[in-house]
């Protein structure tokens, strides 16, 4: 049977992304040498760096004044890096959820973290939107996409810079990259496998604090060296080159944009007028299209794991929510066909017969 593969991340990633490198892990770049034992240094491999970042810059209009970096350690290591580099006494943070509370975790090792708003009085379920930003902080950190809650933020209006962490939302809407200092994503959602991590630096925003950065936390040492620094993880970053190809032969980011859209609009419906079934997210502007939360109706809470076993035997994986909002959670990211979501709903319609 067809799986249908919802999970949050690790995630689907595009057939030509998964031929590719199955390709290259046997031969690369016609080598007769597998990708993941040639030389970062060699000029195959420096050419796939040099491609990524070329293309995460035309695909984002990225514009000059910009370093695009492929490091590792995942969005949390983010998480210290951004305020270790950026942040002068005092940084302020929109407290959106679990992701963003980690990342206010870490800052408080450097300064005074202020949280200019917090959703957690409604378990994270809606994005605040009437805060003041304090001007003598050094940036206003968001996380655009809420992995676990199902909620997604616009850029926030703001006096000061912008750092973002864009993991699970990266190259699915455009993005306005002047009106911040950094953007910070793993690329596990809607890049590539595991193991490297998107960063898009402002050059001006650097070098303006007097700590003393560690040589691998510093985002100038990295700029430097173009991403090979160290070794970088060569085989996900070869996969993400794989898929940013892909997402420029669709049409980039806008095109997929209106894909997403109509996904995320496809079961947002179903959710709304199926009577078994309910968002977790009231406010609809505040929905995330890139991962879908839902639970049972109060009256129909019993079906809960009666409809997962359902679904599971119909082919979804990964549609079990997180823990800190139960029900269930389809992630559509970029890769996700619409046909695998209308297959979710197709299923949905099927319980709904059934009870
Ligand atoms: C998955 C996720 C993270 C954690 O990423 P790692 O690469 O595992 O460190 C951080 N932020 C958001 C928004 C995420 O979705």
């Amino acid at each position: 049977m067809k799986k249908h593969n919802f999970y949050a991340g690790p995630s689907i990633l595009p057939e030509y992304t998964k031929e590719k490198t199955a390709e290259a892990v046997l031969n690369f770049a016609g080598t007769g040498l597998s990708v993941m034992e040639v030389s970062h240094r060699s000029k195959e491999f420096v050419a796939v760096v040099d491609e990524a970042v070329a293309l995460v810059k035309e695909l984002l209009k990225v514009p000059e004044g910009y370093s695009v970096l492929f490091l590792q350690g995942g969005a949390s290591l983010q998480f210290l890096m951004a305020p270790y580099n950026l942040m002068g006494s005092k940084a302020a943070y929109l407290n959106t959820g679990v992701w963003s509370k980690k990342a206010m975790k870490e800052a408080k090792f450097f300064g005074e973290v202020v949280e200019v708003a917090s959703s957690a009085d409604a378990n994270f379920n809606y994005i605040p939107k009437q805060f003041d930003t304090p001007a003598d902080a050094s940036y206003l950190h968001y996380t655009s996409n809420n992995t676990i809650f199902g909620t997604k933020v616009d850029a926030p209006e703001a006096n000061i810079p912008l750092v973002a962490d864009m993991s699970s939302d990266i190259f699915s809407r455009p993005v306005d990259v002047a009106k911040h200092d950094l953007i910070y994503a793993g690329a596990q959602k809607n890049l590539g496998p595991s193991g490297a991590t998107l960063v898009i630096v402002k050059d001006e925003a650097l070098g303006k604090i007097d700590r003393l950065i560690p040589t691998m936390l510093d985002y100038r040492i990295h700029i430097q060296n173009e991403s090979m620094f160290n070794t970088p993880s060569t085989l996900p970053v070869f996969a993400c080159l794989q898929t940013l190809r892909w997402l420029k032969e669709l049409g980039g980011v806008e095109a997929i944009e209106k894909v997403n859209i109509e996904k995320a609009a496809v079961l947002y419906d179903e959710i709304d007028r199926n009577k078994l079934f309910q968002s977790t997210v009231p406010n609809k502007e505040d929905r995330s299209l890139m991962n879908v939360t839902f639970v049972m109706a109060p009256e129909f809470a019993e079906l809960e794991k009666e409809f997962l076993d359902f679904a599971t035997a119909n082919g979804m994986v990964g549609i079990k929510g997180h823990r800190s909002v139960g029900g269930f959670r389809a992630s559509t990211y970029n890769a996700m066909p619409i046909e695998s979501v209308q297959a979710l709903v197709d299923t949905m319609q099927e319980f709904e017969k059934k009870h």
